[in-house]
């Protein structure tokens, strides 16, 4: 990296830090609530450590692979580890005593396998539910109908324990925002805080990248995940004229 770049990187990771505190206070709440999650996929070593000098606390990586290429180089060295991305239940041993929350859990096969690998570790590893909000075909997620079975399930394993939902809506419509699948995740959310099943704890609403984020937040997001407003472009976002 150059210092030029460095210092765009500061720059990037130091106005995305001001618009969710901005959002926050926007939405009434304490800035501190929420967690920003730098989604670092595709950014080697040297580019997330210098997002984590800039300020970044939470990383979230989305590959098996790469995460373990970037862990061994020290990349997420000073910040939190997550999982945010798509997990084959063959991969989920390379992720127990790296990750602290592993966010996509769309199925209760996925959490079992979780469960199963955390157990032989004797640990306890915390997840998040995955939620199809959009109720899209080539999605993976639970449909919000099928979260009590799920819950019910996966919170009766020892070795996991439910921190909350995450939800990747459809691509961000300019004009809404994906305020209406945000809302409607809000209430899924407080359904299931309102049934206080043993063993789960709502803590976190992961919902909002970097195109609505902000929107998030308002409609009751306390994590967003945001890869190019940090990083800039990826490189296959990169559309040639
Ligand atoms: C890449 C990614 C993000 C961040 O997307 P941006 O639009 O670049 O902010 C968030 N969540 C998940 C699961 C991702 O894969």
């Amino acid at each position: 990296m150059t210092e030029q770049e460095k210092k765009e990187l500061q720059e990037r990771v130091k106005s995305v830090i001001e618009r969710v505190n901005n959002a926050a206070v926007q939405a009434g709440r304490d800035p501190s609530e929420i967690t920003l999650v730098a989604a670092t996929k595709m950014n080697d070593a040297e580019r997330v450590q210098a997002a984590i000098e800039a300020g970044i606390r939470v990383c979230g990586e989305n590959r098996v692979q790469e995460l373990q290429e970037k862990y061994e180089q020290n990349a997420y060295d000073g910040a939190d580890l997550q999982f945010i991305g798509t997990l084959q239940t063959n991969k989920v041993k390379y992720l127990i005593g790296k990750v602290s929350l592993i966010q996509s859990v769309g199925s209760v096969h996925l959490g079992e396998a979780i469960a199963k690998e955390a157990e032989k570790r004797g640990v306890c590893q915390d997840i998040l539910l995955e939620v199809n909000i959009g109720r899209e075909a080539a999605k993976s997620g639970l449909p919000p109908e099928e979260l009590h079975d799920a819950i019910v399930k996966l919170s009766a394993k020892k070795s996991l324990h439910i921190r909350g939902l995450m939800a990747i809506p459809p691509v961000a419509d300019e004009k809404t925002k994906n305020s209406n699948y945000f809302t409607e995740m809000r209430q899924v959310f407080i359904d299931i805080l309102t049934k206080k099943y043993d063993n789960v704890d709502m803590d976190y609403l992961s919902m909002g990248m970097t195109n609505d984020f902000e929107t998030a937040i308002a409609c009751g997001a306390n994590m967003v995940r945001v890869g190019t407003a940090i990083f800039g472009k990826r490189p296959y976002q990169i559309v040639s004229p």
